[in-house]
């Protein structure tokens, strides 16, 4: 599969780990929009938070304690937002579901 992060995961596109677990991925976003902005995948290929189902949604759950671990080593005690954009109207651009950790300064209350 022609997958960016499929690719990443497998080491076949250099990427700046942060942090991995057996079933996670993380990295630092090549574009960062704040100071702090780091990707987390999971390590199977879901292409977005709409497929996530109930065969999948415990790697969802393994991510979602993994960025607790990724926000205290990046020290972002100050706040933090984790945002995923699914499909063409959130403007997905990598078809492999991705959680965005943003943070290291004051963000917008802008959200959309
Ligand atoms: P999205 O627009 O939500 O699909 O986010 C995709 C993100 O992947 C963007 O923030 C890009 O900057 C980022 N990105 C694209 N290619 C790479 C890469 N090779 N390494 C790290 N981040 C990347
Ligand atoms: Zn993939």
């Amino acid at each position: 599969m022609d997958c960016l992060f499929c690719k990443i995961v497998a080491g076949d596109i250099p990427s700046s780990k942060v942090y991995e677990d057996e079933y996670a991925y993380a990295f630092r976003d090549i574009n960062p929009q704040a100071p702090v902005h780091i990707l987390i995948v999971p390590k199977e290929h879901i292409p977005s938070v709409d497929g996530i189902n109930s065969s999948n949604s415990a790697v969802v759950a393994k991510i979602f304690e993994a960025i607790p671990k990724i926000a205290a080593q990046e020290d972002l005690g100050g706040g933090y937002r984790v945002i995923s954009n699914c499909g063409d109207n959130a403007c997905q651009s990598v078809k492999h579901l991705h959680f965005h950790i943003v943070g290291g300064a004051q963000l917008s209350e802008q959200m959309a």
